[in-house]
């Protein structure tokens, strides 16, 4: 154990105090006073409320750069960070605090969060971030393995209810060095975070390569088309979903001299469509740089930042990840960036590791000769036809470019021969066509282009497909909705 694993000195952050970390509007912040701050929590959350390393600090809290100071001074002392989503209503909260149960509570919904007194600690993030100003920073590191807890992050709860995750000190240093070093990281560059501070995209990621590069941030409190264009034109990268970019190039706004400084923009959490793909190199001439993460494994393969970028691929395995494709198409991996289980569910954790110890991703794909894998989907979402396997991203893939989709998702409806059927839900560019003539239509397309068994038996027509916070598609409402078609 040493203070030197700690995640607060992997990341160097003493290391240059006069360059600048955040840039907020007309507000700057140096690395100097971000450490200052994250210190003077680290001792506000030991003197005043008793918080010591292994314990649990929840955090349902705004984005803000105290957020960010508060997330490495809860690291700094050895206390686990469990960030929840500020948006979630009392009963949903609810969840999260009886299956973490935190010593302490932080919040900025103190009117919503006050019944939770009875059970814990609750805090207003105002009232810790102003007790904080008056104390002097902490300036220890506690000691640490590597093998010891960072956080406790929730997963998205795309295919299911959200599991806590355990992650360590150990693999958010090793990810964040591995992911510098691939995305090419310096100094000199301005991250625009525009992500939520919740999820691992924006908290890890995106947050990690700017500390451990000891760059620069542009801190937005969300991403709204407008805001973002207005702030872009410092910036060098950008990190976002894949709705980020599709928005972005609906805006007239979104010029040349507003991307002129960027030299890579990056896409995860969710596919990102062949026409997005296509849409943004022709209007922007960057290829967006696409890589595929989860909670529980870090970053695990990315596109070349220097090299050929395969559109509909997320790239071969970072270096020193092993990537293996199970028999049942199954991805799997072996990370230095693995996670140390599910919180209070190692039966869980159990289920999802093979008998030689590779992680069970829980999604589907293949990986062709240069070693650039494809994800087909998650397993949960693959359509067992007649026995045949349809991979839903390959139908979605071609469907989203035909010029009057403006995107689509594939999904299995319970079938009485079939066992499933494949069900398109299609969101039309002209919203008011006619439903029947367009199943016809996209139907007959499919019919030349793909093996009958492919072919989907059903199209629904929607305005819109349901996403969540951080724009993942939800295919289990879909099944859900559509589960009678054909019964
Ligand atoms: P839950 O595990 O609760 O169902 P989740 O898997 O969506 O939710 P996250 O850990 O946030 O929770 O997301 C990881 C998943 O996101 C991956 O397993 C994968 O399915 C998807 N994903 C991430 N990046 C990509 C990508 N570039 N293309 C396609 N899917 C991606
Ligand atoms: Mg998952």
């Amino acid at each position: 154990s040493s203070a030197a694993n700690n995640l607060f000195n992997q990341a160097n952050l003493t290391a240059d105090p006069s360059k600048v970390l955040f840039i907020e509007d007309d507000r700057q912040q140096t690395y100097g006073e971000f450490v200052k701050r994250a210190g003077q929590y680290a001792t506000a959350l030991t003197e005043k409320y008793n918080i010591k390393k292994g314990d649990r600090v929840m955090a349902r809290v705004s984005k803000s750069i105290d957020t960010a100071a508060l997330y490495i001074g809860c690291l700094q002392i050895g206390a686990l960070y469990i960030p929840v989503n500020p948006g979630y209503t009392e009963s949903e909260a609810a969840h999260y605090i009886k299956d973490a149960t935190p010593s302490l509570l932080v919040t900025c919904n103190e009117e919503l969060d006050k019944g939770f007194r009875s059970q814990i600690n609750v805090l207003n993030e105002l009232k810790l971030a102003s007790e904080a100003s008056t104390l002097k920073p902490c300036t220890e590191v506690e000691h640490v393995d590597p093998l010891d807890a960072a956080c406790v992050c929730y997963t998205s709860g795309t295919t299911g209810l959200p599991k806590g995750a355990i992650l360590t000190h150990g693999m958010l240093n090793n990810n964040a060095h591995d992911i510098v070093r691939d995305w090419g990281f310096t100094e000199n560059d301005r991250n625009l975070h525009a992500l939520p501070f919740y999820h691992v995209h924006g908290l890890y990621y995106s947050l990690h390569c700017s500390l451990f590069s000891h760059s620069s941030i542009i801190w937005r409190p969300k991403f709204e088309v407008e805001d973002t264009i207005k702030h872009m034109k410092t910036a060098t990268v950008m990190m976002g979903v894949p709705t980020f970019y599709s928005r972005l190039l609906n805006s007239p706004n979104f010029t040349k001299d507003v991307f002129k400084n960027i030299r890579v923009f990056l896409s995860g959490s969710a596919p990102l469509s062949l026409a997005t793909i296509e849409d943004f190199q022709k209007h922007t001439g960057h290829v967006i740089l696409e890589r595929y993460g989860m909670t529980e494994a870090g970053v695990m393969t990315t596109n070349p930042l220097n090299g050929v970028r395969k559109a509909g691929t997320v790239g071969p395995a970072v270096s020193g990840v092993g990537l293996r494709i199970a028999p049942n198409g199954g991805i799997e991996v072996k990370t230095n960036a693995i996670f140390a289980g599910y919180w209070k569910n190692p039966k869980k954790t159990a289920e999802e590791f093979t008998e030689d110890g590779w992680f069970k991703t829980g999604d589907v794909g293949f990986v062709d000769e240069d070693g650039y894998l494809t994800i087909g989907g998650r397993s949960k979402d693959m359509v067992i036809t007649g026995g045949l396997n349809v991979y839903p991203k390959e139908l979605e893939d071609f469907i989203d470019t035909l010029p009057f989709v403006e995107e689509s998702a594939v999904i299995a409806s319970p079938h009485p021969d079939f066992g499933e059927a494949v069900v398109a839900v299609v969101v039309p560019n002209d919203k008011s066509v006619n439903h029947k003539e367009f199943e016809q239509k996209l139907i007959g397309i499919m019919k030349k282009k793909v093996a009958n068994y492919k072919v989907p038996k059903r199209v629904i027509l929607l305005d819109s497909l349901p996403r969540n916070h951080i724009s993942k598609l939800q295919k289990k409402e879909l099944r859900e909705a559509y589960k009678h078609l054909f019964l």
